[in-house]
């Protein structure tokens, strides 16, 4: 079998609010095959950039454009197509947009496999730990105040969710309204269900430190990316000072990142986004490291079913996964359309996907609909 063709895809919503939700706008690859085989990707990156760096052109042996490297290959050699991609980007790509445009292409190259050999990718990996679904946190931004972070709260704990997470705006304005949105949280949860809280990086290491036993009070599950990315030493010194596991991951690319997490930031939940870490390829790697630092892995996911799916796949495939991150904002509609399929979850838990590859289709009327035109 070989590639005959790599293709991007760029979707916009008509609104795109200034908020955290990458939702709004999704970057999918497609890459079609000699075999009538065709494999979906997404990419949750700068969707313009990533967009360059799969079709630019081949500038040298250490910087070229993706599709040209991968064009006429055998689309199962995925861990042979990721080094090609990665040493042939060595000066742009070992970070970031390169390694995010790369994750695209390999969920597509795995959706390719699961397809030709007819089996859903999570066995391909090895997996099944989660046979019968897995337990899913709906994943929400904080409401405008307080009180309607707890009418949020109480929509999730009607739906039956049994573990909620909010994030970003407006925690970090102060103390006051930082301690008052958790515990409106709380409130709106209920008592038994886990509470998870992302802060958004917005602290230093000290009032991450004087936040997290605030926090205590309200009993949160994990405290996510309190401080900036790269501070690593901030990370060692709040994880060395407090009980409250800390979760961090979402913005690295690439396992050498996560390394510097894992291991001076001595973090507590590696947060891995299979559309920006290097797809399952990589992802299977950093999951490893992880467990072998006796870490728990989650996945980070905020935009389409596509990257649902391909979540659900790695999970079931590592041993050290216990739950997964299921976008609950209400206010992205791109999601709910561009695919055929609408992964749901029922009493708090997520079937695990049983059919050949990803199991997920494009709906090509949206994509008509949405598609930008460049
Ligand atoms: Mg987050």
């Amino acid at each position: 079998m070989k590639i005959t063709q790599v293709e991007t895809i760029y979707l916009r919503q008509s609104q795109v609010k200034t908020q955290c939700d990458s939702g709004q706008d999704i970057l999918i690859v497609r890459i079609s095959t000699d075999a009538g085989i065709t494999g979906i990707g997404e990419v949750d990156s700068s969707p313009m950039a990533a967009k360059g760096a799969i079709e630019g052109p081949f500038s040298h042996t250490t910087t070229a454009g993706l599709r040209e490297l991968i064009l006429g290959e055998d689309p199962l050699e995925t861990e042979c197509l990721w080094h090609k991609m990665y040493r042939q980007n060595i000066y742009s790509g070992r970070r970031g947009i390169a390694i995010h445009a790369m994750s695209g292409i390999d969920m597509a190259l795995w959706d390719i496999k699961g397809k030709a050999l007819g089996q859903p990718i999570w066995k391909l990996l090895g997996g099944g730990f989660h046979k019968s679904g897995i337990r899913a946190y709906a994943s929400s931004l904080f409401g405008a105040t307080p009180s309607e972070t707890n009418a949020r709260a109480r929509r999730f704990r009607d739906q039956g969710f049994t573990a909620v997470k909010f994030g970003w705006d407006p925690m970090g304005r102060d103390e006051t309204t930082d301690i008052a949105l958790v515990r409106e949280a709380r409130q709106g949860v209920g008592g038994n269900a886990d509470l998870m809280i992302d802060a958004g990086l917005v602290w230093d290491a000290k009032t991450a430190l004087q936040r997290a036993r605030a926090f205590a009070d309200y009993r949160i599950f994990w405290l996510e990316e309190p401080l900036a990315p790269d501070n690593y030493e901030g990370y060692r010194r709040l994880c060395e000072s407090t009980d409250t596991r800390i979760a961090a991951g979402e913005e690295e690319s690439e396992r050498c990142s996560f390394l510097e997490l894992m291991d001076k930031g001595k973090i507590d939940i590696v947060q891995i986004d299979l559309a920006r870490c290097g797809g399952f390829t990589e992802a299977m790697k950093i999951a490893s490291l992880a467990q072998d630092r006796g870490l728990p892995v989650v996945n980070h996911g905020f935009t389409s079913y596509i990257n649902v799916a391909a979540a659900l796949h790695f999970l079931n495939a590592i041993p050290n996964s216990f739950i997964t991150e299921f976008v609950s904002e209400e206010s992205t509609t791109l999601r709910d359309v561009i695919t055929r399929q609408r992964i749901a979850a029922s009493e708090g838990v997520v079937p695990i996907p049983m059919e050949p590859g990803l199991g997920i289709d494009l709906n090509e009327e949206a994509l008509e609909k949405y598609a930008v035109r460049l």
